[in-house]
């Protein structure tokens, strides 16, 4: 077994045994291979060891992926921070984006998502961490921002997404996460039909499954250590 497909059995029992521990179905967990920083090959040899959802971060290298293994039936996701004058390329190489953070967004990927793919499946991130984090929407901003994207015709509105502070406190991270989940909850006894908790990665997705995780989003943990300056 090469050293990926290795890791990645690791992992997969790694869930098991969180699901295991909280109680939980581990079907219900999906497990995304965040591939940012690592080349079109790496993500091949996931594929070939039976990962097939992948996340990316940068519109330009996640494009450029998504053309390059299209042989492959893979389903990517994009959960990077994301500029609206870079929105086109997302809405139609793209399955899902997790980090919509405000409307003009949403918009712009609704109106620009080819009427011939089903709707772009949709997370709104939410910071949960106060201000120490900058990205995602408020708890105070996020039921209005849901219920209007909600309505846009050409996306799917499917839960939410956080990357809460890293901290190795594990009380501290489940209280991110299930904060998470209250605010998910609130937002489906308002009427809303959500079914995704996106949150958990390499260093903490035992507490975000503890805490109601149906995705978590992992790159260390399967590929190694990323190295920015290549
Ligand atoms: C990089 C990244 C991950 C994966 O983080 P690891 O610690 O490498 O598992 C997950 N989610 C987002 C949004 C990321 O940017």
């Amino acid at each position: 077994m090469s050293g990926l497909s290795g890791r990645l059995q690791n992992l997969v029992t790694r869930i098991a045994r969180a699901a295991s521990d909280a109680g939980r179905d581990p079907a219900g967990i999906r497990l995304l291979a965040v591939s940012k920083t690592w080349p079109a090959e790496a993500v091949r040899e996931a594929a070939s060891a039976g990962q097939h959802a992948f996340g990316e971060n940068y519109v330009q290298e996640g494009v450029a992926k998504v053309e390059a293994l299209a042989d492959l039936k893979l389903e990517w996701h994009f959960i990077g921070p994301l500029q609206s004058n870079k929105t086109r390329p997302v809405a139609n190489s793209f399955a899902w984006v997790h980090s919509i953070d405000r409307l003009k967004i949403a918009q712009r990927l609704s109106e620009q998502r080819d009427v011939f793919l089903p709707p772009l499946q949709v997370c709104i991130q939410v910071n949960v961490s106060g201000e120490e984090s900058k990205s995602g929407v408020s708890p105070a901003e996020l039921p209005d921002l849901a219920k209007t994207v909600a309505e846009l015709p050409r996306l799917k509105l499917r839960g939410l997404m956080t990357i809460p502070e890293p901290t190795s406190d594990v009380a501290l991270q489940r209280s991110r996460f299930a904060m998470l989940r209250q605010l998910m909850d609130g937002l489906r006894a308002d009427g809303l039909d959500l079914d995704t908790l996106s949150m958990g990665m390499s260093d903490d997705l035992e507490a975000a499954i503890a805490e109601g995780s149906t995705m978590v989003r992992v790159g260390t943990a399967i590929f190694g250590a990323r190295n920015y300056a290549s």
